[in-house]
């Protein structure tokens, strides 16, 4: 068993000595059997919060009105979930009660996909009651139970199919898929902030391809913000998208680049997306400049305002068709005279002792100077700036 079990063994053999079961659950049983690496390891248990709080010295309540207590052991942080089943979904994203049981095969059922509904026991046995592991095998997505009440009971399950099927190279059986075409509109019912976790684990996935493919086949991408003029752009990108991009800021500049979205169109489509406010920044600069990639060199102002920025720029470039030119542009940015405002040899402070007349004019004069020692028209030294500025 990889370290992280290991060490969480003596967390399980304590709930079991306690007379309750305690199992691994969830991702990291997934990925261990399929030789990934493992982040958080995640622990189900018949043992209701409170009866976990009373064995364990040190806990926090993460979400006890779920059921989940995290317990605290040399240093590491265990989900610990109580076996519970859900009933009734009124409004497709929650259920409208929590009801903890004891019996670990009530809380694989409600799992949403098979190869997510294994268990492990302390000693690695493997308790496989949907066929998950021969899912597994075949690498196969399958709804635990019957997928067109799965995913009425909870659309973002629809999301979680086609990133998992980018993140783990998987297909999505046939059932699976045909029930999220049946469900896709319900996922306009969805917390978009959720939404956006799963398309941007597509997007960083193994093979984005994969999960795109479902996305556009189901219509799950008809029911995103503003995806539903983009149908061409979209599928264009799914036969580009071989592999994953390298983070979210890069998955945000590359949709936008791919729907040429206007810099000031960029700022209204991350908003109903609701991401952060600087990933706005980041996406508007890296988009724009991905978008002159696509058409040719940079100036030397161009490269300097790209920034931190270039090598994301390149690598969404580089998917669209564009040279690879990272190499170049690292060389290029290098060799700028200047790389900040900051770095310019004088500041307003001393323009106005040279006599410059403080006000707007005096950060417009700034601005001009940064232009012209950026492309090389002056030297960044302050007698030559302060003597450009006095004579003219
Ligand atoms: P990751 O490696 O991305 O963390 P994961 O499978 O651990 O993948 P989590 O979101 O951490 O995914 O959820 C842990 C487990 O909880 C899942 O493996 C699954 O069994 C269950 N689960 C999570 N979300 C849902 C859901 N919406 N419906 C049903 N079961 C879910
Ligand atoms: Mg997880």
């Amino acid at each position: 068993l990889p370290q992280e079990f290991e060490l969480a063994r003596p967390v399980l053999q304590t709930i079991e000595r306690a007379g309750y079961e305690a199992y691994f659950v969830g991702g990291s049983v997934r990925d261990t059997i399929l030789g990934k690496p493992i982040h958080d390891v995640d622990i189900a248990t018949s043992a209701y919060p409170n009866e976990i709080k009373g064995l364990f010295h040190r806990t926090v309540d993460t979400g006890i009105e779920h059921g989940t207590v995290m317990i605290l052991d040399h240093g590491t942080g265990y989900e610990t979930t109580t076996f519970r089943s859900e009933s009734t979904y009124t409004d497709f994203r929650r259920p409208d009660q929590v009801t903890f049981v004891r019996s670990l095969e009530e809380d694989l059922k409600r799992r949403d996909f098979t190869i997510n509904a294994l268990a492990m026991k302390e000693d690695g046995q493997i308790i496989d009651l949907f066929d998950g592991l021969n899912d597994l095998k075949t690498h196969q997505i399958r709804a635990v139970g019957d997928p067109q009440e799965r995913f009425h009971e909870d659309a973002l399950r629809m999301m979680r199919a086609v990133r998992f099927a980018s993140q783990l190279d998987f297909d999505i059986v046939e059932p699976t898929l045909a029930a999220i075409t049946d469900h896709a509109e319900l996922l306009a019912k969805i917390a978009v902030e959720r939404t956006q976790v799963e398309l941007l684990k597509l997007f960083t996935g193994r093979k984005p391809q994969r999960g795109l493919k479902p996305f556009m086949e189901t219509g799950l991408w008809q029911h995103c913000p503003d995806f539903a003029v983009h149908e061409d752009a979209l599928t264009d990108l799914m036969q580009r998208l071989t592999s994953g991009v390298s983070d979210a800021e890069t998955a945000w500049t590359l949709l936008a680049t791919q729907f040429e979205l206007p810099v000031a169109e960029v700022s209204p489509f991350l908003k109903h997306w609701k991401t952060a406010n600087q990933t706005i920044a980041t996406v508007q600069n890296a988009s724009q400049t991905a978008q002159r990639l696509r058409q040719g060199d940079l100036n030397a102002w161009q490269l300097y305002q790209g920034g931190t920025n270039l090598a994301r720029a390149n690598e969404v470039a580089v998917i669209l068709g564009a040279p690879d030119r990272e190499t170049e542009l690292t060389q290029a940015y290098a060799a700028l005279p200047i790389h900040d405002k900051k770095q310019l040899a004088i500041t307003g402070r001393d323009l106005i002792k040279a006599g410059i007349q403080p006000g707007p004019q005096l950060g417009a004069t700034l601005g001009d100077l940064e232009f012209q020692v950026v492309t090389g028209q002056l030297s960044n030294d302050a007698p030559a700036l302060i003597k450009q500025v006095t004579t003219n």
